[in-house]
């Protein structure tokens, strides 16, 4: 062996020992961060409960029946009633969406484990699935427990069809679904996660058997407000009488979260004025804090929002309560949607009725009630883009009462899109879409003309309260013609 074959025998070796070493050292910290993940997120027992949760009535009963489950499922293994092995509580951020996961095993006296979709998201390949794998088998060693996903949406991306964006994402993704499947049906283990971006995630994560309980969070609307703020105003020592109510209309669009800073800031505040009690002026310095600097634009702003808003859906609730009386109106609301709406008005649509010519001739017409309230009470200058997905749903509906279901007049009873296919034909289909439309929005606006007052009425119990529920609705509703 000559000095080079040495040199070279050498220069291998090193690599071997440098890329064994690189290799090991991977696999090292790798093996720190999964056994950080035991320690950091297994809490032993939540100690959170359903009366720390102001307001979100309805995601709270949708718990209370999941907390029954955990806690006596032999009562509905019996009947055959199988757990839901996910939920999904979708909405925007501070509204309380952790904290009822927390409860929910707080209630139910189970371990709860906590991890955040992000932190899956960097480091080594493989990491992100063995993670999962760990939470789960974590979880599997006790009987029962909550498992909790912060920002789902982090490892839930919509994945486009083959083009596969990152391979580690998805392999977090399947391991995830491999979990869920793979937990028994007796098993009383349930999967809560959180977003606010529903619109993102894999429908793989939403077909039955993974999350299909989704609950939407909202912000609180002033009634929860005040309970939010009488939440955490109690056992602090405060001035008899307190304006909740004047702080709930103030604080229009805060979430939870800003409401719970709100009284710690005004605590600090009476504390740093050596205050042994905290007062009004307090609450309201501390909203001057919060919201500075922006706060009176950004109120005005607020305080136009919801005006238009209120005027917008009472067109949509009158419109409704005229034209499908069948319809039953469960509530009105002006309090903005994840989807981008403003506000929303609940109905139980019978579209599983007949559907009629008349029904989608109305139903269109409900759709255009709330634009045509906007221009009617504020000016077509004035119109918002708080429409934007009521145009959408009517101009489809209409294209369709044209083009599919055979239902105008002049045209007949033809499938345009079948004749195209075939032939080259020539037939304005939009310029009859655009006259439908005109014709039953000039129509729903002289209904609403006819019913201003009421209307009117309406929008400024909506101001008011900014959520209506049935009977209220019904109340104000009574002198329609
Ligand atoms: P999310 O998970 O929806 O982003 P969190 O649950 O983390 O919101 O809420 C953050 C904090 O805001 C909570 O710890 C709590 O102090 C407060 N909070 C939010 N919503 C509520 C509510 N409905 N009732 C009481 N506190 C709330
Ligand atoms: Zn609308």
């Amino acid at each position: 062996m000559n000095n080079v074959d040495m040199l070279q025998i050498a220069a291998v070796i090193g690599v071997l020992v440098f890329i064994y070493f690189m290799l090991t050292k991977n696999k090292k910290a790798a093996q720190k961060e999964i056994n950080n993940l035991s320690e950091i997120n297994y809490k032993n027992k939540s100690s959170v409960k359903f009366c720390d949760i102001a307001g979100n009535y309805e995601a709270k009963e949708s718990l209370k029946e999941i907390v029954d489950f955990i806690k006596y499922p032999e009562k509905y293994n019996k009947l055959g009633a199988r757990m839901p092995k996910g939920l999904l509580l979708y909405g925007t951020p501070g509204t309380g969406k952790t904290l009822l996961a927390r409860a929910l095993a707080g209630e139910a006296e189970v371990p709860f484990f906590a991890v955040s979709g992000s932190d899956f998201v960097q480091v080594y390949a493989g990491l992100g699935a063995s993670r999962i794998r760990k939470l789960f088998s974590k979880a599997k060693k006790v009987e029962k427990s909550v498992i909790f996903i912060d920002e789902i949406d982090a490892i839930g991306k919509k994945r486009l069809g083959n083009a596969r964006g990152s391979d580690e994402g998805d392999r977090t993704l399947n391991a995830l679904l491999t979990e869920m499947s793979g937990f028994d049906e007796n098993n009383s283990t349930i999967v809560v996660a959180a977003t606010n971006r529903i619109d993102t995630l894999d429908n793989a994560l939403l077909r039955p058997g993974r999350f299909d309980r989704q609950i939407e969070i909202m912000l609180p609307d002033k009634e929860e407000r005040k309970e939010i703020l009488q939440l955490y105003l109690t056992g602090r020592p405060i001035e008899d009488d307190i304006d909740i109510g004047k702080i709930a209309d103030q604080t229009v669009f805060f979430n939870g979260a800003m409401i719970e800073t709100l009284v710690n800031e005004a605590a600090i505040i009476a504390a740093k004025l050596n205050s042994s009690i905290i007062k009004n002026e307090h609450l309201e310095k501390a909203y001057l804090h919060i919201s500075a600097g922006k706060e009176k634009r950004q109120l005005q702003v607020s305080m136009e929002q919801k005006k238009i808003t209120a005027f917008h859906e009472a067109g949509h609730a009158i419109s409704s309560i005229l034209l499908i009386p069948e319809d039953r109106i469960l509530r009105v609301s002006i309090i903005p949607t994840t989807k981008g709406a403003g506000g929303y008005t609940l109905s139980t649509s019978q579209d599983s009725g007949l559907v009629t010519k008349e029904y989608i001739r109305n139903k269109m017409m409900v759709l255009l009630g709330g634009r045509a309230a906007e221009e009617i009470f504020f000016g077509n200058r004035n119109i918002t883009i708080g429409a934007q997905n009521d145009i959408e749903k009517v101009t489809k509906l209409a294209l369709d009462y044209v083009v599919k279901y055979g239902m105008h007049n002049k045209l007949g009873t033809i499938n345009y899109g079948v004749l195209a296919k075939e032939f080259t034909i020539q037939t304005n289909i939009e310029k009859y879409v655009k006259d439908l439309i005109e014709e039953l929005y000039s129509s729903i606006s002289k209904k609403i003309k006819e019913n201003t007052e009421v209307l009117i009425k309406l929008a400024y119990k909506l101001i008011e309260k900014e959520t209506l529920d049935e009977k209220d609705i019904l109340k104000y509703t009574e002198n329609l013609v």
